[in-house]
C-alpha cells in the first residue's frame, strides 16, 4: 500500500487519456528517454509502450524506487537512480537528442525547471521538455512582456527554451486530487546569436538584483552592479523604469555588459 507523500509532491496520474496525450506530443521511438519523478510507474509505463531507445528515471523517495525495481526488474532498457534531482547530474546522462519528461513534484519545479536551462553546454544535448507544473506557475514561465506574469522566471525561460505546445489538466486527473490547475508544457531549447551571455547564472544575477524591489527605478537597483555610465551603450534602456518595463532583450544587454566590465 502507498501513502502518497504531501512533501514529495506525490499526486499520481490517474487520467489514461492525459497520460497518452503527454507522451505523444513528442515521437519517442528509438529515442533516448529521461523522466523525473516517475513515481509508481504511471507515465513510465506510457513512454516504454512507445518503444524508446533507452529510459533513466530519477525517483526520490526510496519506496517508490525500490516498487519501481521490482516492476521493471526485467526491462533491458530501463536505468532507475534513486536521487534528488536537484543534486544529481542530469546534464552528464542526458544524451545528444535525448527527451526529458516529467510531471513534476510541484513543491520544487521551478528550480528543477532553472537546473535545466542553466546546463553548461547550450545548445544542450536534449532536444525536447515536456513537463507537468502548476498552471499559475505555468503562466509565469511563459509570461510575455507587459503581461502580469512578466518576470525573472520568463526572461530566463525565453532566453533559452521554446513553447512548442501546451495543454491543461484537470484536478481530477489525479490522485490525490491537487487544489490546483496543471499545464502541460513542451519545450525545444534556442539559440540565439544576437546575445553573448557568457555564463548564464549572470543573467539570473541580473534579474534577481533588478526585480529584488518591483517598485523601484531600475536606477537604484542597477548602481549595485554597473556603472551607470556603462548603461550609455543601451541605447533603449530608461533608467526610471519599473523592473517590469524593460523588455528581455534589455536584460540579456545588461548581462552582457556586466559580464564585460
Ligand atoms: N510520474 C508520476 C505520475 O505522473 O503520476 C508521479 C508524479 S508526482 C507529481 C512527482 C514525483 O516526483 C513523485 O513520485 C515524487 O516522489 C518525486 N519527487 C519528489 N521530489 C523529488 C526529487 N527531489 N527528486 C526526484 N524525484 C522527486
Amino acid at each position: 500500500m502507498i501513502f502518497p507523500k504531501k512533501s514529495l509532491g506525490q499526486n499520481f496520474l490517474i487520467d489514461k487519456n492525459i497520460i497518452k496525450k503527454i507522451v505523444n506530443l513528442t515521437d519517442i521511438n528509438n529515442k533516448d528517454v529521461i523522466e523525473i519523478g516517475p513515481g509508481k510507474g504511471e507515465l513510465t509505463d506510457q513512454i516504454l509502450s512507445n518503444k524508446p531507445k533507452s529510459l533513466q528515471i530519477i525517483e526520490k523517495d526510496s519506496n517508490l524506487f525500490k516498487i519501481l525495481k521490482l516492476k521493471y526488474s526485467n526491462n533491458k532498457i530501463i536505468k532507475i537512480y534513486n536521487s534528488d534531482i536537484l543534486k544529481f547530474n542530469l546534464e552528464q546522462i542526458t544524451n545528444k537528442g535525448s527527451i526529458i519528461f516529467g510531471n513534476l513534484p510541484y513543491n520544487i519545479s521551478s528550480q528543477i525547471l532553472v537546473k535545466i536551462i542553466k546546463f553548461r553546454n547550450w545548445p544542450p544535448r536534449y532536444s525536447n521538455l515536456v513537463f507537468m507544473f502548476q498552471k499559475e506557475l505555468g503562466d509565469k514561465i511563459l509570461g510575455k512582456y507587459s503581461s502580469k506574469n512578466y518576470g525573472r522566471l520568463s526572461i530566463i525561460t525565453h532566453y533559452r527554451l521554446k513553447l512548442f505546445n501546451k495543454f491543461l489538466v484537470s484536478p481530477n486527473s489525479f490522485f490525490p486530487r491537487p487544489k490546483i490547475n496543471s499545464v502541460v508544457l513542451h519545450l525545444v531549447p534556442k539559440y540565439d546569436k544576437n546575445f553573448k551571455i557568457k555564463n548564464i547564472d549572470n543573467l539570473e544575477k541580473v534579474t534577481n538584483i533588478l526585480f529584488s524591489n518591483k517598485r523601484k527605478m531600475i536606477k537604484k537597483s542597477i548602481e549595485k552592479i554597473l556603472n551607470i555610465n556603462n548603461l550609455k551603450k543601451i541605447e533603449e534602456i530608461d533608467l526610471s523604469s519599473r523592473p517590469s518595463n524593460l523588455k528581455p532583450e534589455i536584460y540579456y544587454r545588461i548581462t552582457e555588459l556586466y559580464e564585460k566590465v
